[in-house]
């Protein structure tokens, strides 16, 4: 299977392209009127690998579009306040920062249309005699236009048909076994290079960095291979995760650094937030607290502007922890008490826990932390909860430079910045505990976020990029919330 470069496309003035962390996708704002409330637009996509005919030079793909409407500033928007369109509707981020909510239903009726020489013009007559059933034929650049009315043409496949949703009874280890298998035996190597990714941070979770590192390797070599890009960097991210779990924060803190240029130099906003986040925790590692906390700083300013208010908590979280670390206690508190009144204002259990670590880091006490969990498959209702958290590897970063020396090894008592870091590691071994806070979420709110999940471009089938949680697992826990806000907690 050919893979599209699509940053390749030459889009005319005013139209915006997403910034997409996977290659695979292309997604388009097409600006549209404008009047005193609102700006107008359409956000044109096209599916993850979708499929493109090539004939007589032209390539096509189906496409679907979303009407969208973005609130304008001043007095008459503002007093009008927020209004909301049919129930279903969806909010979006604009690729140049900025919400804007979908305004009216969603079009599947369309084809984005591109000449096979990227160096050709296309001309519209040339689209509309190909195309004559099309009642639409708009230039969006030089060599790429948008059909839409193709009432009784068939839209691909790949774009119709619903997405695969991953059953969350299904452990991740074994979805991702599963699509791997079957990738292979397809041949189709991007596919691989995700399935690959996904075993890799699932290896990891579980507690095995060695074999996540071999894994993760095994993805990085493919998508060279390939000349994907956007997979490399995201294996890039995870392997730099894996070498901080083995005590390598020098080679984990090169790999961010190339994940975050890569980031910028496509402005994938989402995805600098996170090597951002990741470089703090390297440079922490590196016992270089002042550093770390500049870098959680400007991981913390994006999470504020796409509104993550998930991450903006842990990060306050993680500053606090460097406060700490440099023997400044009132800001130390000052950001942990913000990350806890964040948390409670989002009904997460975290809050909780959280404020008696904090408790006791402010009185000088000091703690053992919460009792080694057993080794082995966990059932029950908290299974979820544990699978999941045991996706989100910062605790256990952070658990591991408590182990280098700067707070307490699990077991043993901590006091200072190590009683700040015991809250962040305590999360796994809480989500075990009855009363903890933790609850599941109703079948059918499960499924509407699968749904949402499976057909959202950050999503590589089984892990969300922005959150880097397995959405099986995320799903069934009530408290939590979309990243980006596509389905609320
Ligand atoms: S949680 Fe799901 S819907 Fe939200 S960004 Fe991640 S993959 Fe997309």
């Amino acid at each position: 299977m050919k893979v599209w470069d699509w940053q390749d496309l030459v889009l005319d003035n005013g139209i915006l392209r997403e910034s997409m962390s996977d290659g695979s996708r292309l997604v388009l704002w097409v600006p549209g009127a404008r009047d005193g409330t609102f700006q107008y637009w359409e956000r044109v996509g096209i599916a993850a690998r979708a499929e493109v005919t090539v004939a007589e030079g032209l390539c096509a793909t189906a496409a679907t579009s979303i009407p969208v409407r973005q609130r304008l500033g001043g007095l008459f928007g503002k007093l009008l306040g927020r209004l909301r369109e049919a129930k279903g509707s969806r909010d979006f981020v604009l690729p140049g920062g900025g919400s804007a909510e979908q305004c009216g239903e969603r079009a599947a009726d369309l084809m984005l249309v591109w000449a096979e020489d990227s160096n050709a013009v296309l001309e519209a007559d040339r689209i509309q005699a190909r195309w004559p059933e099309g009642g639409r034929h708009q230039r969006l650049g030089p060599n790429l236009y948008l059909v839409g009315g193709l009432q009784t043409q068939a839209t691909s496949p790949a774009a119709a048909a619903a997405p695969p949703v991953p059953s969350p009874e299904v452990s991740p280890r074994k979805n991702a076994e599963d699509i791997l298998a079957a990738a292979r035996q397809a041949g189709d190597r991007p596919n691989e290079a995700s399935a690959l990714t996904d075993l890799g941070i699932i290896l990891l979770s579980e507690g095995d960095p060695r074999g996540s590192i071999t894994v993760l390797e095994q993805a990085l070599t493919l998508t060279r291979q390939l000349g994907d890009r956007a997979r490399e960097n995201d294996v890039l991210g995870n392997l730099g995760l894996a070498l901080l779990h083995i005590q390598q924060p020098s080679r984990a803190r090169e790999l961010f650094e190339h994940v975050l240029a890569y980031a910028r130099s496509t402005g994938d906003r989402l995805a600098e937030k996170l090597a951002l986040e990741r470089l703090g925790l390297a440079t922490a590692s590196l016992g270089d607290p002042a550093r770390a906390l500049a870098f959680f700083e400007q991981a913390l300013a994006m999470a504020r502007q796409v509104g993550d208010r998930q991450q903006e908590a842990n990060l306050l979280w993680l500053q606090g922890i460097q406060h700490a670390e440099l023997g400044q206690r009132e800001p130390a508190t000052a950001k942990a008490q913000e990350a806890i009144a964040l948390f409670a204002k989002q009904g997460k259990p975290q809050a909780g826990w959280y404020g008696a670590y904090l408790q006791k880091y402010r009185m000088g006490l000091f703690d053992t932390g919460p009792e080694p969990q057993s080794q082995g498959v966990t059932t029950g209702p908290n299974a979820a909860t544990q699978a999941y958290l045991g996706g989100s590897l910062v605790a256990s970063v952070v658990a591991g430079q408590a182990q280098a020396g700067r707070g307490a090894a699990p077991g043993k008592a901590a006091t200072g910045p190590g009683l700040l870091r015991m809250a962040l590691s305590a999360t796994k071994a809480m989500a075990q505990f009855a009363g903890s806070g933790f609850q599941m979420s109703p079948p059918e709110v499960q499924q509407k976020r699968l749904q949402t999940c499976a057909a959202c471009e950050h999503h590589t089938g089984l892990r969300c990029k922005i959150c880097g949680c397995f959405t099986g697992a995320k799903s069934r826990i009530l408290h939590e919330s979309c990243p980006i806000g596509k389905w609320p907690a």
